[in-house]
């Protein structure tokens, strides 16, 4: 059979509900799906004559779910500054500059840097997102584009929420479903209280989700308190926004009655720790969401505010941030921020029935990370197994060996499939050059 592979020989880390792992194991890849998953000596003597693709020496786990990106082209370029002076003096003039043919590159790049590191699904939050889409649907990606929707005055450089309508009808749910488009606002500090309230009737009508910022500054949610006497999160909630189709970005600080209106509304908060560590945000309450029943994704944020679109990177900080601020070094486990990074990332984006577990059924959206180097090493069984606390504590995306996003190969060796790397990586230093010159004239003195 064509559409047949046998992975076999791996560690597999299921992402089940009770986390299995199968320490010799192997998942059957059908027709887009996994057709079957157990142990490697049982599958290999029951599809004898399936092409095999040996993963000794390797872990085999769901694809990783970034839960909040932004695409971009301006890496390391607008540093150790505070979060609004680095709005205003550099993002904002950058979004002013940016044109459809820049946001394609930018695109290209940051999906191509995700799938190399073992990302097989995104939430991006972007602008001219039709092109986006050209993106995911070439690589093949799977993606949630969020476009950066604004309505305050002034800044109609931002997307609309018209725009955001047409990309709904023209690209929702197309490349095999591969492709989603939610609604999405930029934050509460850019976009009208109509906004919010329009957002959500529409999301309803068009049977989709929302994407929006939570409250990364202290400074910020303070203000906004001062000025409404509502919370954060309690605008969200007045403004009819938060369910179960929701994610909110970052929620650093959070009062004890915002926390409860997540948890009562089924709202998902995509943690973004790194981001939160280098624009000084703080650390989010995590272990205090989870205890509550929040859904918690991991996202990598943009390349400006990271600069790192590695989720095996990031997933490290979700356990250690928290240990370090409830002093608890029990606070999160390893498995627990593989779940984040996988089915519960799956779950934010309403995706858990198709994919972010090993499951028979199942979309196979799934990686190999080569663990025989020298900082994966030992590689122990039984009672001692330490494959989930090595991916999540020494692994990094250069260890992902292969990538398959419904049942496709798009990375074998290290190797990108679906598209010329290199030229991608070119094409977007040559759109880096023309956005800093475009940009320039926008930057304030
Ligand atoms: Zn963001």
């Amino acid at each position: 059979m064509n559409d047949s592979l046998l992975i076999t020989g791996g560690t597999v880390l299921t992402v089940n509900e009770t986390n299995e792992v199968i320490e010799v194991g192997a998942v059957l890849i059908e027709q887009g799906r996994i057709a079957d998953v157990g142990e490697a000596a049982v599958l290999e003597a029951k599809y004898s004559n399936i092409e095999k693709l040996d993963a000794a020496g390797h872990v085999v786990l769901p694809g990783l779910v970034n839960l909040h990106l932004h695409s971009g082209l301006i890496r390391g370029t607008a540093e150790d500054l505070p979060v609004f002076e680095w709005l205003t003096k550099y993002v904002d003039p950058k979004h002013r500059a940016l044109t459809d043919e820049l946001a394609y590159a930018a695109a290209r790049l940051s999906y191509t840097e995700g799938l190399l590191a073992g990302t097989t699904c995104v939430m991006d939050m972007y602008r001219f997102m039709h092109r986006c889409a050209d993106a995911a649907e070439q690589l093949g990606l799977r993606a949630t584009l969020a476009p950066y929707v604004v309505d305050k005055p002034g800044m109609d450089y931002f997307e609309s929420l018209d725009k955001n309508i047409r990309l709904v009808e023209e690209r929702n749910r197309t490349a095999n479903g591969r492709i989603q488009v939610w609604f999405a606002l930029e934050h509460l500090t850019y976009c009208t209280e109509d906004a919010y309230r329009r957002a959500a009737k529409l999301a309803e009508k068009y049977d989709t989700g929302i994407h929006t910022h939570g409250e990364e500054s202290i400074a910020m949610a303070r203000r906004l308190h001062a000025e409404t006497g509502r919370w954060p999160v309690e605008l969200f909630y007045d403004r009819g926004i938060l369910g179960p189709k929701t994610v909110l970005a970052h929620c650093v600080w959070l009062q004890d009655s915002e926390m409860e209106l997540l948890a009562k509304t089924g709202t998902s908060v995509a943690h973004c720790p790194v981001s939160n560590l280098k624009l000084a945000s703080g650390i989010a309450p995590i272990k205090e969401l989870l205890d509550l029943g929040v859904n918690v994704g991991i996202g990598t944020d943009g390349v400006k505010e990271n600069n790192s679109l590695d989720m095996l990177e990031e997933m490290k900080y979700v356990p250690l941030l928290q240990k370090a601020r409830l002093l608890d070094a029990t606070a999160i486990p390893a498995e627990v921020a593989l779940r984040m990074a996988t089915i519960d990332g799956a779950k934010a984006l309403g995706l858990d029935k198709e994919i972010g577990s090993l499951e028979i059924g199942k979309k196979a959206d799934l990686i190999m990370v080569d663990f025989r180097k020298h900082h994966l090493t030992p590689i122990i069984r039984g009672k001692y197994n330490n494959a989930v606390s090595n991916l999540v504590y020494s692994a990094s995306g250069s260890d992902v060996s292969h990538v398959f996003i419904d049942g496709k190969p798009i990375v074998r060796e290290r190797k990108l499939l679906t598209g010329d790397a290199e030229a991608i990586r070119l094409e977007a230093q040559e759109a880096a050059e023309k956005l800093f010159e475009l940009r320039e004239p926008f930057i304030p003195v």
